[in-house]
């Protein structure tokens, strides 16, 4: 990875991140119609195709390693461009490798256990990069804005009143660290929406006809709750932007702003994990090279020995390398 790009990236995210122990008022701190300087849509979408070529390339290497694996939260409210982000930020990873999981209400087995027992169970493998549609984050956010939430989770009434906010800050904190500990990078992104470019939005879903069914009218419902929301995104930022998992607010009045910086976050992750492809040991590289040895001697007749070796370069050996003669000391076992 070149340098000079990994800078240029992790300069551009640093404005969206949340410093660990910060106190965050939403509406004062992050500006929805952030552009970072940038003016044109087309330089935004460039930069996105540079942000998709590296998570490949990054991924691929991730899969290879198979040490670390990528969890990606995304939290937003409705219509800021979480599923758009999603599938942009998809089109450049094999699928082999990536899995989308979406959160909705939580179902009457799921209520009858634990609070983060539904996320824990679906979370990426080692290689894996694994991409939450809502999160954990929903149990202190649509939980905390609608108290009924919290009631139909039976906790005991103990847990219920006793700063039950603090604690599961404490505890998402607790679990994302042992995450961490464990090999498993959090990325956690919040798409922030202006109010009338919210509105904007739900008015355009209602007017196109291939858009309509993407409308709800709860999504209007929850729009009367806006403050409260913003409250609680407020103190999540608060107490939950951590050293191992900080949070980056991404500005979302902008489609391709928001995709490009989306992709830029979880790109500088990447880089900052930096997986390489295994490099095989000695053993590995010599048993590489009888198995060559057996393949090139049951070349029929005119054909290459080997088709891939040039024959001046002596290029494609199994270590990557030039050339390099078997030894001896190899030949003999
Ligand atoms: P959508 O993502 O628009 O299909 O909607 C999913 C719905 O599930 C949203 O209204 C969320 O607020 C709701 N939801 C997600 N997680 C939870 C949760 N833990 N408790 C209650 N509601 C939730
Ligand atoms: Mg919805």
């Amino acid at each position: 990875m070149a340098d000079d790009t990994s800078k240029r990236i992790a300069r551009f995210i640093e404005p969206f991140r949340v410093s660990p122990g910060s106190n965050v008022t939403l509406a004062r701190d992050f500006d929805p119609g952030f552009k970072a300087g940038i003016e044109k849509k087309k330089d935004g979408v460039d930069l996105l195709k540079d942000g998709i070529e590296l998570l490949t390339e990054y991924q691929a290497r991730l899969a290879a390693q198979d040490t670390y694996g990528v969890l990606v939260v995304l939290q937003a409210l409705d219509a800021a461009g979480k599923d758009g982000t999603i599938r942009h930020v998809m089109s450049g990873l094999n699928p082999q490798g990536v899995r989308v999981e979406s959160f909705k209400v939580p179902s009457a087995r799921e209520l009858n256990q634990d609070f983060l027992r539904r996320y824990q169970k679906r979370l990426p493998s080692r290689g894996e990069i694994g991409i939450f549609n809502r999160s954990h984050y929903e149990e202190v956010l649509v939980v905390r804005v609608h108290p009924e939430n919290l009631l139909r989770e039976k906790l005991p009434a103990a847990t219920r009143k006793h700063h039950v906010w603090t604690r599961r800050y404490e505890a998402i904190n607790d679990w994302e660290r042992y995450l961490s500990d464990n090999g498993f990078r959090i990325v956690k992104l919040f798409l922030n929406l202006s109010r009338e470019e919210q509105r904007v939005r739900f008015l355009r879903r209602i007017d196109l006809p291939d858009h309509n069914w993407k409308f709800s009218s709860h999504d209007v419902e929850e729009r009367q709750s806006w403050d409260a929301y913003q409250q609680a995104f407020s103190e999540m930022f608060s107490h939950t932007s951590t050293a191992w998992a900080p949070w980056y607010v991404i500005p979302a009045d902008r489609k391709w702003f928001a995709r490009t910086a989306a992709a830029a976050v979880i790109a500088n992750a990447l880089i900052e994990l930096d997986p390489q492809y295994p490099r095989l040991g000695d053993e590995a590289l010599h048993d590489l090279e009888k198995a060559k040895l057996q393949l090139e001697a049951e070349a029929p007749r005119g054909a290459a020995a080997d088709p891939f070796e040039d024959g001046e370069s002596g290029g494609n050996r199994a270590n990557g390398d030039p050339a390099v003669p078997v030894t001896p000391a190899q030949q003999e076992d």
